[in-house]
């Protein structure tokens, strides 16, 4: 049993880091083309970045890993696979949920890593990458990354997910994670500057955190940033999409 749940968090780590690796590359690839020697001065601080997010999906695979073998072996989680099982209204709904309790967590521990008796031993790593590029999107020090590792391994056991909404959940959370750290935005000038993307945390929102460190905290949602006082707007140093 030992060797079957270390294979499976084995696996997973690989499926996380040819993820970070497939999706931070074609972002980095997207940014090249379109803004061509950007990241060129930014070489060393890029093998940094790949080292530490290579480390993190490592980190990433345990908790993945031993919750995706008890699912398969044990029956564990509320993962289900019969559309039936649930409503269809729960499908977005259960979406929804999982998004807001990501970011909630996200929130809380983000914030608290940057008290300063946390921020040196937990947080500068991510922090080193300035200005961040589509590879420092997983680029945390392990004790980091484990915070981050847990929360959808435990979420799984509390929410009912759809599986195919899980890898939704996943999606969301890569494309998010890369995006947000690749210097400029991709999201139309129209929906970032709405109503809605008043809501909404996309590159330009996070660019200012790491400009600014002690504000925009959240992943997802402006909600806690917004509740709490910490929202100080968007970067005006990223170059838009018009229209
Ligand atoms: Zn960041
Ligand atoms: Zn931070």
């Amino acid at each position: 049993m030992f060797w079957a749940v270390a294979i499976s968090a084995l696996a997973m780590s690989a499926i996380v880091a040819l993820r970070y690796w497939a999706s931070s590359g074609f972002f980095a690839w997207v940014t090249e083309r379109r803004m061509p020697g950007r990241y060129g001065a930014l070489k060393p601080q890029i093998r940094r970045e790949m080292g530490w997010s290579l480390v993190s999906a490592l980190v990433y695979g345990v908790p993945a890993g031993i919750v995706a073998w008890g699912w398969e072996e044990r029956g564990w989680t509320r993962i289900y696979e019969d559309i039936g099982a649930y409503p269809l209204w729960y499908l977005p709904v259960s979406l929804v949920i999982y998004l807001f309790l990501h970011d909630t967590w996200f929130y809380w521990t983000h914030r608290a890593m940057h008290d300063p008796r946390l921020f040196r031993r937990m947080h500068a790593v991510h922090h080193a990458s300035r200005p961040p590029t589509a590879w420092a999107a997983m680029s945390f020090h392990p004790s980091e990354a484990l915070t981050g590792a847990i929360v959808i391994p435990v979420l799984v056991f509390l929410v009912p997910i759809h599986i195919a909404v899980l890898g939704l959940v996943l999606a969301i959370m890569t494309l998010m994670g890369v995006t947000n750290h690749m210097g400029w935005e991709m999201f139309p000038r129209r929906l970032v500057h709405s109503r809605l993307g008043g809501w909404l945390i996309t590159a330009s929102h996070h660019q200012r955190h790491h400009e600014h460190y002690l504000c925009n905290y959240g992943l997802y949602f402006r909600f806690w940033d917004r509740l709490c006082g910490t929202d100080k707007g968007l970067s005006d140093k990223l170059t838009e999409q018009t229209g």
